[in-house]
């Protein structure tokens, strides 16, 4: 995150001292290349909030690329391993409990999101308050602090509800009752499994997304708000074709599943809690496996900035990019297409190695601290490297 989280910082402290109102949106599964210059001839939406604000070439997520662990990176600033959301999936073997990426009710547990404090409690701490509308864990108590407002998040909002989360935020704002408000959108994530990240499917909800966009500016100019009010738009990884074809390792071919306590999330990165005397013979077994590999945790890579946390298993699995690791075939996360049919395949994936270009996400700010700018006179130089 180097370079980028210089970026963001340098761009939330412009803004801050401009005692200026702050509208986020976090666009879920939102890949770098989605708004590269090409596509961008077709968004006016976008093309009109880069004319008037910053867009970075790409974010790199922390790792692994998944929902939870950057939602929290992005608003904590710090790494998994310091936060503790190390995955959409986590299990404490000291209590027992479970986090099922924000469904089950132990999700809601302070202990998976008390390692460290993301901006809206600080907000919320400092007598600002906070409007949020759909973020996934607004409506849990954080360090014993909740926002002023949440909307709370439900699988999946429509463009409607997006649509009228923009409205709302912007008039709480306008009339005082929020200094900073934080919008949710899912679909472009939900399209990009689906359908995979070049799919029709994904660039018509980017399209719907665009058609906001400009809703938001004028909106913004309608209330009188282009002095007062700077939007941030992020997204918390990118996204990459699988193939449940010919690119899945099953575990039970390998292991005997039995010889494990606890297994959590499937996909590019599994967590495995062995049985304790099994542990090396697992691990040795798991090591022969093609197009993964497998991680004691003091070889995880420092570069992950993972091992640290409290909640990593005793192994962990990382699949080469285009993989998919799960128990068995019948337990691969199979979706509802509408048809009544439920074997519909998934077609794209995030959660792998962050450095991995298609694992890119945004980062695009807009708003007066970048007056009267049209494409690229804004641009921040180029990450290095
Ligand atoms: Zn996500």
């Amino acid at each position: 995150m180097g370079c980028s989280t210089i970026l963001v910082f340098l761009t939330l402290l412009s803004f801050a001292s401009a005692h200026r109102k702050l509208l986020l949106f976090l666009l879920d599964g939102f890949r770098f290349d989605y708004i590269d210059d090409a596509e961008l001839e077709s968004l006016p939406g976008f093309r009109d909030i880069i004319g008037m604000g910053v867009k970075v070439d790409y974010m790199t997520p922390d790792f692994p690329s998944l929902s939870y662990p950057n939602y929290y990176t992005l608003m904590t600033g710090r790494h998994c391993e310091v936060h503790q959301m190390i995955g959409n999936y986590m299990w404490d073997p000291k209590t027992n409990v479970s986090f099922d990426i924000g469904v089950n009710k132990e999700s809601l547990l302070p202990l998976w999101w008390n390692g460290s404090e993301p901006l809206w409690v600080t907000m919320t701490k400092e007598k600002k308050n906070v409007f949020m509308y759909y973020w996934p864990g607004c409506e849990v108590e954080i360090l014993g602090v909740r926002p002023s407002y949440c909307r709370e998040y439900f699988s999946v909002p429509t463009d409607q509800n997006f649509a009228d989360a923009i409205s709302d935020a912007l008039e709480a704002l306008r009339n005082g009752s929020a200094e900073m408000a934080a919008v949710y959108y899912e679909r472009i994530d939900v399209e990009g499994h689906h359908y995979g990240p070049w799919s029709e499917q994904r660039k018509s909800a980017l399209k719907e997304l665009d058609k906001a966009m400009s809703n938001m500016i004028t909106q913004i100019k309608n209330k009188g708000l282009q002095h007062d009010v700077n939007v941030l738009l992020f997204s918390d990884h990118g996204m990459t074709d699988i193939s449940w074809t010919d690119k899945v390792i099953e575990l039970k071919n390998y292991i005997n599943m039995s010889d494990t306590i606890q297994m959590k999330d499937r996909g590019p990165v599994v967590s495995l809690w062995p049985v304790p005397e099994k542990h090396t013979e697992i691990y040795q077994k798991l090591k022969a496996v093609e197009h993964m590999n497998v991680y004691n945790i003091q070889d995880i890579p420092e570069r992950f900035f993972y091992k640290k946390g409290k909640f990593v298993s005793p192994l962990t699995l990382v699949a080469e990019e285009g993989w998919f690791i799960v128990e068995s075939r019948d337990k691969l996360p199979f979706w509802e297409n509408g048809t009544g049919k439920r074997e519909a395949w998934q077609n794209g994936w995030h959660g792998y190695d962050n450095e991995l270009m298609e694992m890119r996400g945004i980062f695009l700010a807009y708003g007066p601290a970048c007056p009267d700018t049209r494409w690229g006179q804004c641009h921040p130089p180029a990450c290095p490297g």
